[in-house]
């Protein structure tokens, strides 16, 4: 089989990056270790907020925003959805967080909050554009059904080599993939050799949500708590509500096999002991992974002469911004590779 670019890893930055290839007329191998989207990917309970840091951000989340309604039109039963998003923040903190937006915050009434969540003392609520929530790892598998796509599952790549004339992937059960264009969107598991040299080694961290058992329905809205970086999310598909918080934990990888700990219960109780008292007795298991961060906090696009193209650095935000990093992936490729089309082969 002949294919012009192979991508290694099928999180949400391969697969959208997949997509996009396959919509340019190349022939695509996407090759993951494990399944579509069973990395970081499977574990996300994933929100595009509207809250950006940077002017790059901003633009990243507007690109990716716009690219997301345009495909759920033209995938009416894509695993995409939009609510309504609330934030509460402290009254001298809502400056700074009406900045992070990317468009106006009004204030909201309190019975726009879930009965169970309190509007504590000194705290604002207020009310702005949609959110949009994902199923990441549904949408990994929606994005590569393409027939210019075909996919790898349970096939780790040993290692690559090669340069300016195209590249070998070699496979772990032996077999080479000749190809001109390689990218790497390996996640937490990139590996400082995938990098051009004097690139500094991906940074990554851990990302912890916990469930809570509390019933959710389709209207009920994602509540940011801006203060604690934290947001609960209902998730009507599962019949129950996340908590996501910001885990303290840098230099976990895949091979750690990341876990909740002790320093992120406190924090979940933390938040829920100031918001949701009633939601404490809730409060059940988590969803962890680990993913690469880049030093801007957003993906990453790694462009050199005669290396693969490596995307990594989805910064616990990788399904918000993946629309808009494949768009930043196709540029380097055009930029940067050598593509006498369909000549890569198996050997
Ligand atoms: C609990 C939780 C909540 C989150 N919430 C949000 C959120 O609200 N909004 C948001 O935007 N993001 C969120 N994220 C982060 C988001 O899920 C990640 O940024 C994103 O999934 C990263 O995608 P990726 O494609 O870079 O990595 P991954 O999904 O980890 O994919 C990398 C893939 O590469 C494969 N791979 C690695 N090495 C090899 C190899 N040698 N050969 C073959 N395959 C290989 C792996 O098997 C894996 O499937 C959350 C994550 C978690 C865990």
């Amino acid at each position: 089989m002949s294919y012009d670019t192979v991508v290694v890893g099928a999180g949400i930055l391969g697969c959208a990056l997949a997509h996009r290839l396959a919509a340019t007329g190349r022939r695509v191998a996407l090759l993951d270790r494990g399944m579509v989207g069973s990395g970081c990917s499977a574990r996300a309970g994933a929100i595009a907020s509207p809250l950006v840091r940077d002017d790059r951000l901003r633009a990243m989340s507007a690109r990716s925003r716009q690219w997301y309604a345009e495909y759920r039109l033209r995938r009416p039963g894509a695993p995409l959805r939009s609510l309504p998003a609330l934030f509460l923040c402290a009254a001298d903190r809502q400056d700074a967080l009406r900045e992070r937006c990317a468009e106006p915050l009004c204030p909201a009434p309190d019975t726009a909050l879930p009965e169970w969540v309190n509007r504590t003392g000194a705290t604002v609520l207020l009310g702005g554009p949609r959110a949009l929530h994902g199923q990441v790892a549904d949408l990994c598998r929606a994005l590569i059904a393409e027939p210019a796509v075909d996919v790898y599952e349970c096939t780790p790549v040993d290692r690559w080599s090669g340069g300016n004339g195209g590249f070998v992937v070699e496979l772990a059960d032996g077999r080479g993939l000749d190809v001109p264009e390689l990218v790497l969107a390996k996640g937490a598991w990139l590996e400082s050799e995938d990098l051009p040299p004097g690139w500094e080694p991906p940074r990554t961290k851990k990302i912890v949500s916990y469930v809570l058992a509390l019933p959710a329905s389709p209207a009920d809205p994602l509540v940011h708590l801006a203060d604690h970086e934290a947001f609960l999310l209902p998730r009507p598909e599962r019949g129950e509500w996340w908590l996501s918080i910001t885990s303290p934990d840098w230099g976990i990888l895949p091979q750690d096999g990341p876990a909740a700990g002790p320093g992120d219960l406190r924090i979940a109780r933390a938040v829920l002991e100031r918001y949701a008292p009633h939601a404490l007795s809730a409060l059940r298991g988590s969803s962890v992974h680990c993913d690469s961060y880049s030093p801007g906090g957003g993906p990453e696009v790694v462009a050199a002469p005669g290396r693969p193209l490596v995307v990594h650095g989805g910064s616990g935000s990788g399904f918000r911004y993946a629309p808009a990093a494949a768009e930043a992936a196709l540029d380097a490729l055009g930029a940067f590779a050598v593509r006498p089309a369909g000549t890569g082969r198996t050997t």
